[in-house]
Parts: C-alpha cells; sequence; structure tokens
C-alpha cells in the first residue's frame, strides 16, 4: 500500500511504500520504507567522502529508513571551505532578497507539510500533531526574520561623545560561518530555525543534525536551497557529535548548540578556548504552577499537553507539578482522565494524541526513572508501563504522585511521558520548591488573574514562563528571545537577541571640526576643565 492509500495524498511526494497492511485495528504497527531515489536526493547533500554509512530505522517499527553517508574531519573542512566562498557573496546581498528567501520557504514549508508530516513522524515517532508543531514553528520563525531584518540589522545612529560633532555609526556585521549542532527530538525546526536568522544577518552555516533524524533535517535543508539560498550557504555534515564536534567548533565563528547540559559544557569549554561566542538551548526540569484560583479544566487540559507533547521529550515540557491544596483532587482527577483518555499510537494519523518514544535509550530511561520512583514509594496515578504492542520504544503517559527527593525523577529529566504532582498550601513554598534544582528553561503559572501570575512569574528562574499555557505561548512567540537561565543554557534564540547572537557589533565614530584632545594650542589643564564643564552641562541636559 502506498502512502497515498493511507491518507496523505501528497506525504513524503507520494514516494514512499508501505510494505505491510496498515491496518490501525488490528495491527497499529505500520511498516513505512522510503524510495531509495527520495532518499538518495536528500543524502546527496551531505559532504561525505568516506564511503561510510550508518543504518537508520523508523522508531514506529524498526524498519530501516536509510543509509546515511558520514563525514570525516576532512569533510567537514572542506564543507566550510564551501560555506566561506558562499558567504562571502551573500554578504553583500540587499537585505530585501534574503528576505524574499525566508518568505519563499515560509511558503514552501507550508506547502510541503504533508511530505513534512510524514518524514518527521517516520523517523522520530512522534504524533503528527506534534511534528505540524514543527513546521509551524519554522514558518513563524521564517516569516518574523524576514519581516523584522531591517529593524534588527540596519545600521543604527547613537549618541556621539560631542554632541553633534561626533557622528557615531552602530554597524552589524555578520559573524562569517555559523556552526549548528542540533538535537533529535524535534529534528526539522531544531535543525533548521536557529540558522534562518543567521542567513538573514548575512551568514552561512555548517550544520550536524543528530544522527538519528539526519533526514529530516536534510529534507529541511533542500526547502532551504529551493526558496532561493546558494546551495553551499546551508551545508550539512553527519556524524558522531563526539567526533565533529571538535573539527567544527575549531572552523566556526560562532556555535548555535542544542542539546543536553552536559554536552552543552563541553561545547562552551571549546568555544572558550577559541574566543568564538555560543548559544546554548539545554536542558530542563520544567514546572508548572497551579494556584488556587486556576480554571482546573484549562489546567488539565494544557498539563497534558505540557507534559506529553512529543511524549515528553521536549526541553520546555513540563515535568513537575505544583498544585494549590484548595484545587489539587479536583485538578488531579481531571489531569489524570484527560491523560487516560489519550490516544496512543505509532502511525502517521493525525488521530493519535501521543507517538513513541524515538529510541531504545530513552524507553530505557523512562522505565528506570518509573521503576526506582515506585520501589521507593511514589504511586503511580496513570500510565507506567512500556507498551510494546504498540511499537518497540513506546511508553505510556505517566504520572506519579508522592516524588520525593531520593528518586531519580525528583530533579533529574526524564525527557519522557513522566510528570510528577506535587500539593501545595502555601504560594511562596511552591515558588521555592519550583526554583529547587539548576535547571531554568521554561516554567507556568495557572490562575484567573493574570497581573498577579505575572508578578509571580518575575520569581521563576526561567528563561521563559507561560501563564494559562504550559510552553507554546511563549516558544511560538518569535518576537520574544527564548533560552535557559541556570544549566539551562546561555544566550538566547528568537527576537532580537536570537539574530544580534550571529553579528558583530561594529561602532563607527565619525569626528567633525573638533578634535577629542586641546584644540588651537589649548593647555591640557584648560582643556581639561573646559570638559568638566561641558560633562556637567551635559548631565543638566538629561543627556544619557
Ligand atoms: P546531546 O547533547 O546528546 O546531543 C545533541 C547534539 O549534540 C547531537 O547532534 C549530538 O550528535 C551532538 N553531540 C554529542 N556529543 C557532542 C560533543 N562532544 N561535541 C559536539 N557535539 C556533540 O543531546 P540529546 O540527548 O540528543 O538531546 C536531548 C537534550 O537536549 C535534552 O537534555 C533536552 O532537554 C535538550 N534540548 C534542549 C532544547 C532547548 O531549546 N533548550 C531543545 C531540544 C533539546
Amino acid at each position: 500500500m502506498s502512502a497515498s492509500e493511507s491518507g496523505h495524498p501528497e506525504g513524503v511526494g507520494g514516494r514512499h511504500v508501505a510494505d505491510g497492511p496498515h491496518d490501525p485495528e488490528h495491527d497499529p504497527r505500520a511498516s513505512y520504507v522510503l524510495e531509495p531515489e527520495y532518499v538518495a536526493a536528500l543524502t546527496d547533500r551531505i559532504v561525505s567522502t568516506t564511503g561510510r554509512t550508518v543504518p537508520v530505522s523508523s522508531p514506529l517499527d524498526e524498519a530501516p529508513l536509510a543509509n546515511i553517508p558520514q563525514s570525516s574531519e576532512e569533510d567537514v573542512a572542506e564543507a566550510f571551505r564551501r560555506a566561506r566562498v558562499a558567504q562571502a557573496a551573500w554578504a553583500r546581498t540587499s537585505l530585501e532578497e534574503r528576505s524574499a528567501a525566508l518568505l519563499r520557504l515560509h511558503d514552501l514549508v507550508l506547502d510541503r507539510t504533508p511530505e513534512i508530516l510524514d518524514l518527521i513522524t517516520l523517523e522520530s515517532g512522534k504524533a503528527r500533531k506534534h511534528a505540524y508543531d514543527e513546521a509551524a514553528h519554522v514558518a513563524l520563525t521564517a516569516r518574523y526574520y524576514a519581516r523584522t531584518g531591517h529593524k534588527h540589522l540596519d545600521t543604527q545612529r547613537r549618541s556621539g561623545v560631542i554632541p553633534v560633532l561626533t557622528r557615531v555609526d552602530h554597524n552589524r556585521i555578520p559573524k562569517g560561518v555559523v556552526g549548528i549542532i542540533s538535537p533529535w527530538n524535534y529534528p526539522l525546526t531544531m535543525a533548521i530555525s536557529d540558522g534562518l536568522p543567521a542567513l538573514m544577518a548575512g551568514n552561512a552555516v555548517v550544520t550536524k543534525p543528530d544522527a538519528q533524524t539526519m533526514l529530516t533535517a536534510l529534507l529541511g535543508a533542500q526547502l532551504i536551497e529551493e526558496a532561493g539560498f546558494p546551495r553551499d550557504l546551508w551545508v550539512v555534515v553527519a556524524g558522531p557529535g563526539r567526533e565533529l564536534g571538535t573539527p567544527i567548533i575549531e572552523r566556526s565563528d560562532y556555535i548555535c548548540f542544542t542539546g543536553s547540559t552536559a554536552t552543552g559544557k563541553i561545547i562552551a569549554r571549546q568555544c572558550a578556548e577559541r574566543l568564538i561566542g555560543c548559544s546554548l538551548e539545554l536542558g530542563g526540569k520544567n514546572p508548572i504552577l497551579v494556584l488556587r484560583d486556576a480554571d482546573v479544566e484549562l489546567a488539565a487540559e494544557g498539563a497534558v499537553r505540557a507534559s506529553f507533547s512529543n511524549a515528553g521529550q521536549l526541553c520546555v515540557s513540563t515535568e513537575r507539578m505544583f498544585v494549590a491544596d484548595q484545587v489539587y483532587d479536583r485538578f488531579v482527577e481531571r489531569f489524570v482522565a484527560r491523560t487516560k483518555a489519550m490516544t496512543l499510537g505509532a502511525t502517521l494519523d493525525w488521530e493519535v494524541d501521543m507517538g513513541t518514544l524515538i529510541s531504545k535509550d530513552q524507553l530505557d530511561t523512562a522505565v528506570a526513572h518509573v521503576e526506582d520512583a515506585v520501589a521507593k514509594g511514589a504511586t503511580v496515578l496513570a500510565g507506567g508501563r512500556a507498551r510494546p504492542d504498540l511499537a518497540p520504544y513506546f511508553f505510556e503517559p505517566t504520572i506519579l504522585e508522592g516524588v520525593t527527593p531520593e528518586m531519580t525523577c525528583f530533579g533529574n529529566e526524564t525527557f519522557g511521558p513522566v510528570v510528577s504532582v506535587y500539593r501545595f498550601h502555601d504560594e511562596a513554598d511552591a515558588i521555592a520548591r519550583a526554583n529547587e534544582g539548576e535547571y531554568g528553561l521554561n516554567g507556568s503559572i495557572y490562575s484567573r488573574d493574570g497581573d498577579r501570575a505575572r508578578a509571580i512569574a518575575k520569581h521563576i528562574k526561567c528563561g521563559t514562563v507561560n501563564i494559562n499555557e504550559g510552553f507554546a505561548s511563549a516558544f511560538g512567540s518569535i518576537d520574544s528571545p527564548m533560552g535557559g537561565m541556570r544549566e539551562s543554557g546561555m544566550g538566547r534564540r528568537q527576537g532580537s537577541e536570537g539574530i544580534h547572537r550571529y553579528t558583530e557589533s561594529q561602532t563607527v565614530a565619525t569626528q567633525r571640526l573638533l578634535k577629542i584632545a586641546p584644540n588651537f594650542g589649548m593647555k591640557a589643564e584648560t582643556h581639561a576643565k573646559l570638559m568638566t564643564l561641558s560633562l556637567r552641562a551635559l548631565k543638566k541636559l538629561g543627556r544619557a
């Protein structure tokens, strides 16, 4: 049966086929195969001369998907050579030209969603609706930077040391070639979106996506070229991070990394050695506070999305819920009921509420965290079991109660569909507990009193805080920065910070008429006195 028969008429361009019967009622596992020409068109983009390949298979059913060519250190060097040539020409293009390409990318991504969603789901196992979030996020990011390029990048006039006589221009110069190292959990948007402001600012990109989700990242690269960006402006290498990370960092002018805190620290050290900047988007153990005046039904619905989107394999997903005593029982009853009603599945269909974990490693962590918690006295309110009947690495959406600090999942990121609920009596105590630990990525507050919730947000040590939503309001609002405090990261994506990180600030000061020194044979002491007088006058005039 072909993809077009399985309800996705334009999926993977109609180029993948299922080699087994797809009847979710009797056999919820479908077996999908990508056509070799489709795979080759993608993998040909990888700079690779090693002749080595690594097989990847789908977490839906462990069926092989592709053999991914691997890059060597020399291939990384070649990737940077190409990118540097392309960047030199790209830096001379107008903002209008770059913006037009970003807007074409926006349209292409929306036009090609059936194909994109098929590929993301095949490669990552996530629910189709969560794959859609990725396409939407790329489109939002492309449109935002296309429309705001001038605001962020135009030369700005600044005040000069001598008003009127010193003209100061603040330029934004592209860094050059940006290295992007991305994870597997949101394989399209994590591989692509951070690079769009880099292109808008006049940079080239060399990217190393995670080995498990190369095909989606390569489709993103293909769409970028189709949108009109020169092919060598976005160059892809493939291989293990611990082998290719150093050669990439050694050649980059800036590193954008998304992944675990442990790897982020390694990358930060290497960037420090070279004195290049980096942004690090890392892990989290994200809290939700449900205050006593919360809309309980809204909070329960939001908690399901916040905890189980992409089966919890989301940097900003919720793993800890602190619920006010007054609404605790009602909230837990609704949250558990909604969780138990979720449609679980490992198919390409829209009806699936939660898909599978991506790998055995991810499944092992979820199992270990839940088994450890239960052995130490926690109660499973929902889920708690692996579901090999659905897919090899499937784990149920799981709610735990009675989690204590000795349990692994108390402070460690599960990065899976496991959330703990805690009762609180006092808001100050809830805020302190939400702020425990080393992370500080995303928080959320449910309350009917927006002003009070926003005031509380300032005390939550997280880079984004959502009110009456789990994570999507902040993450989707591209005009404002997103990133982590403490061990959740350094630097920010999105907003002006998300593009300025890819530029060097340059100040050009033009001096007219008077020197910044004694003029007309004036003595140094007299000049100093005049300076003091003018400094006092400028303060009186209210100048900055
Ligand atoms: P990871 O750090 O193991 O891998 C991420 C990327 O880094 C991969 O491409 C990998 O190949 C590469 N890598 C691994 N070792 C490297 C090294 N020594 N040098 C250079 N590159 C190296 O992370 P993961 O487990 O794949 O991803 C999950 C983690 O990412 C979670 O902790 C999650 O919270 C975090 N994450 C954060 C965000 C965010 O925006 N803050 C988004 C997504 C994921």
